[in-house]
């Protein structure tokens, strides 16, 4: 039993869901396409089919990896879904070649079976490649080719065997709501009802979100994929397929070529040329990301009649592959004694951080989306929006960074999307540094602090819109007083020895810190106490001016976030937050019944850490009110005036320093920056960027959500265990984590230090015991005060006791770590309580 559902589109995403929600019981589904099945016309009717899961983001290969095991044994009359000739990723360059380490890196990380090749190796796996040109490779042996249209047919046909209705040439134009909740799909054939509906229209998404009025950020763009014809060198080997139009090769995937395996090497990458190639028969297909981005606006795709191919192919601009078949025939000589015999500019959608679009409307009840997938990750996906769906939250896969809701206003705004979805194309397959900047547009949000942080000479990088000073070259004179060691050219990218000088200055003395960019909301109501007592772990019904630390959960104990929760009023609320969607995992859960409202008050706000063994002395010589150790304690909140403006002042503090986050409103923000600046002249104050917040956040052992701990953790392996109140009653996830605290846990987030300077972790990180992989670098920075390297990672339990000797993968390094006692710095809390 179970609501009924129409799923939209009915590519690889559509029938991955709709078996999978099927073979979860519900039983009353239907899939809907516009075009004719099982190459109904969208991506998945053409798409080459490579399988890559090597992702730096952990979910992005957990997704992979289950599309693999699920395609691997299915076939359709005998032809299989899926062939696991493995792959390569090729380097015929240094910076290349020490790219793959960091990739062979993440697959570790991730548990993904990797191998680096030397070139004789690489040329062993696959003799059509140039020995000379390649300086080695990745191998990854569970990689391979997906027949996407196979993988259509074989998934709903399971469906269908559960008495899933498939419905083709069924156009949905428009979605009923009543009351913002959806009811029914109405299609070119007719009305289908419906309690739930699911997008999963790939380059389409847009135009069917827009139905019930969501902006879904995402973009068609055209992708050159194309056919030589056949290769002399694969010549007897393997008979061809097809000769013919991009529509019969569509055919050929559907199996009507009865071949015994159309491709025995493995599938390989040329990421600095922008290219990747495949086998068919005695063919190789040719993929370009190497040309401008062509997007194209959702309602210009052709329909399925009008097509001339079918919808979601454009015809082939030969003028732009020129340069990709150059460096393919540098690549693979072979190729040069051949011919291209057809190409096609093939649709796919991006998305302005590469990840999907999972989740439910947060405006209409019962509109949810599962868009911008791969045919890589498309059966995970199916997996976890049925798990989502029937469960209520998705127990196999963590989708913190795929939830629709994640993004700011500004990252909906069709410009926006557009010049991000495009640079994305251009550098899908760049190396990009973890703290890489986004380059346009910029910049978008500043704090009112931004002028004075320019005349400081700040180094901006970007956070969720905002313009985020890293460290101040005002601040290089500091350098005369200590020696701060220049870590590996990697790490050193986006550093200055300024971010070592800017720490521990603000140890020493006194330093501003722009705390604007993080999230806060103000959750108000006769109910609000009663809501957040439920929604957060800590017991935040306390008196006025109490602040606590605490943890938002899913129901299955999973940590959604971490929160500070600051009681301003009998009934009024300031609580910082992560991201969007914390916002809106609070408005989904807020009571129907008007009592509670939440609001976002970030954008007419502004915040600024004042943090330092002077900061005492800076703030009271700027108030009336009493700011002493017995007036306002650690972790209490108050309303006060610092010269002209009026400010709440937070006892709190992210980097183990005394000191307060001073709130006001953004018209008061230079006003608020400029008082502070000059009360604190005579005290030595600087002000100081993120890169010295990191490193100093790290010292004390502060987690980060989203890179510490994440959705798949709970509080007590997190180290999080203080932050749950168990006795104050009941909350969100709290029979969960009484079932959980029961059962022995299976990792623990642990403090690893690393005695040389020079090797800087970025996070992401393989550790190694002497038997093999055993866990994950989480966030890592240089300690400053305590003169060493410092990487949180995910370890087994046993593992993680104080003096055990590890390595951490780098590049091709393995170096040296110990695990240590946390925290690292102040253990005793000496100086937050001062
Ligand atoms: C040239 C090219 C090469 C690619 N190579 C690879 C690769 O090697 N590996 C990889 O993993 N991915 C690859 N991709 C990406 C991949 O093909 C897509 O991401 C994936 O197929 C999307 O699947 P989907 O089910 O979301 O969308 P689609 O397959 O596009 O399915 C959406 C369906 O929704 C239907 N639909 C839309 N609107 C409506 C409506 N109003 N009413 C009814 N039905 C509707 C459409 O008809 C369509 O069948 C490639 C894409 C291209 C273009």
């Amino acid at each position: 039993m179970g609501p009924k559902v129409v799923i939209v589109g009915s590519g690889v995403v559509g029938a991955a869901l709709a078996d999978e929600l099927s073979a979860r019981g519900w039983d009353d589904i239907a899939v809907v396409d516009q075009g004719p099945l099982p190459a109904a016309g969208g991506s998945s009717s053409h798409a080459p089919g490579l399988v890559f899961q090597t992702n730096a983001a952990k979910v992005m290969t957990q997704l992979a990896r289950y599309t693999v095991e699920k395609l691997c044994p299915l076939d359709v009359a005998g032809e299989p879904c899926f062939l696991q000739v493995g792959s390569l990723e090729v380097a015929t360059t240094p910076e290349r070649l020490r790219e793959l380490h960091r990739r062979h890196g993440w697959a570790t990380s991730w548990g993904l079976p990797a191998e680096l090749l030397s070139p004789a190796e690489t040329f062993a796996r696959h003799d059509l490649l140039d020995p000379d040109v390649v300086l080695g490779s990745l191998f990854v042996p569970t990689d391979g080719l997906a027949n996407s249209v196979r993988a259509v047919q074989a998934q709903l046909r399971r469906a269908q065997d559960r008495g899933v209705r498939v419905l083709e040439r069924h156009e949905v134009v428009a979605i009923r709501t009543d009351d913002e909740r959806v009811t029914a799909v109405v299609t070119d054939r007719g009305e289908l009802p419906a309690d739930i509906v699911v997008c999963c229209a790939g380059i389409w998404g847009p135009r069917v979100a827009r139905m019930v009025g969501m902006n879904l950020p995402l973009t068609p763009l055209a992708h050159q994929l194309a056919w030589t014809d056949q290769l002399p060198a694969l010549a007897g080997t393997l008979t061809a397929a097809s000769t013919g139009s991009a529509g019969e090769l569509a055919a050929a995937s559907t199996g009507s070529a009865r071949k015994l395996a159309e491709a025995t090497r493995p599938i390989m990458r040329h990421q600095g040329a922008d290219l990747y190639f495949r086998e068919r028969f005695d063919r190789l297909g040719i993929g370009s990301y190497a040309h401008r981005p062509m997007p194209i606006d959702v309602d210009e795709i052709s329909s399925v009649d009008a097509a001339e191919v079918m919808p979601s192919v454009l015809p082939f601009t030969m003028d732009d592959f020129a340069p990709a078949w150059n460096d393919a025939a540098n690549l693979l000589p072979a190729v040069r004694d051949a011919k291209l015999d057809q190409g096609m500019n093939g649709l796919f959608s991006f998305t302005t951080d590469n990840m999907p679009l999972l989740g439910p409307s947060a405006d209409v009840k019962g509109f949810w989306v599962a868009e911008a997938v791969w045919v890589t990750h498309s059966a995970g996906v199916g997996r976890a929006m049925a798990e989502w769906l029937v469960d209520g939250h998705c127990s196999s896969f963590d989708l913190h960074e795929c939830d629709v809701n994640r993004f700011e206003a500004h990252q909906l705004a069709p410009d926006y999307v557009l010049a991000k979805d495009c640079q994305n194309y251009i550098e899908v397959y760049d190396v990009i540094h973890p703290l890489e900047p986004m380059r346009a547009p910029r910049p978008l949000r500043t704090s009112p602090f931004h002028p004075r942080q320019v005349e400081l000479g700040a180094y901006f990088l970007e956070a969720s819109g905002w313009e985020r000073p890293q460290w101040y070259s005002a601040n290089e004179t500091r350098l005369e007083r200590w020696a701060i060691p220049t870590p590996n050219d990697w790490a050193a990218r986006h550093w200055s020895p300024i971010v070592g000088a800017e720490a521990l200055s603000a140890r020493d003395s006194v330093a501003l810190f722009d705390m604007t960019p993080l999230k806060r909301l103000d959750v108000s109501g006769p109910g609000a106490t009663a809501f957040l007592q439920w929604m957060t772990t800590g017991n935040i019904d306390k008196s006025i001016g109490s602040v606590t630390y605490c943890l938002l959960l899913d129901v299955d104990g999973g940590v959604r976030s971490d929160v500070t929760v600051a009681r301003l009023g009998a009934q009024q609320y300031q609580v910082g937050v992560n991201g969007n969607c914390d916002l809106d995992w609070l408005l989904r859960h807020a009571p129907e019944d008007g009592s509670v409202t939440v609001r976002d008050i970030t954008p007419g706000t502004c915040c600024v850490g004042l943090w330092g063994p002077r900061a005492r002395d800076v703030l009271q010589s700027l108030t009336r009110d009493d700011f002493s150790a017995d007036a306002m304690r650690y972790f209490r909140a108050r309303t006060t005036f610092v010269g002209s403006v009026p400010v709440t002042a937070m006892r709190l503090s992210y980097v183990g320093e005394l000191g307060w986050e001073l709130y006001a409103t953004a018209d008061l923000g230079l006003k608020l920056w400029d008082t502070l600046w000059e009360a604190g002249r005579t005290h030595g104050m600087i002000a100081a960027g993120r890169g010295a917040f990191t490193s100093m956040r790290l010292e004390k052992g502060y987690r980060s959500f989203g890179a510490d701990m994440t959705y798949e953790h709970d509080p007590f392996e997190a180290g999080l265990g203080f932050a749950v109140k168990m006795d104050k009653g009941d909350f969100l996830g709290r029979d969960a984590l009484v079932e959980r605290s029961a059962r022995p846990g299976r990792r623990r987030l642990t403090c690893l230090t690393i005695d040389d300077p020079v090797a800087v972790m970025m996070g992401k990180e393989p550790v190694y015991d002497g038997t093999g992989r055993v866990g994950h670098v989480t966030s890592a920075a240089f300690g400053y005060t305590i003169g060493k390297g410092i990487a949180y990672a995910w370890l087994p339990p046993e593992l993680s006791t104080p003096g055990r000797d590890l390595h951490i993968g780098y590049f091709d390094d393995r170096v040296e770590a110990v695990v240590a006692a946390e925290p690292l710095f102040d253990p005793q809390m000496l100086r937050l309580r001062a």
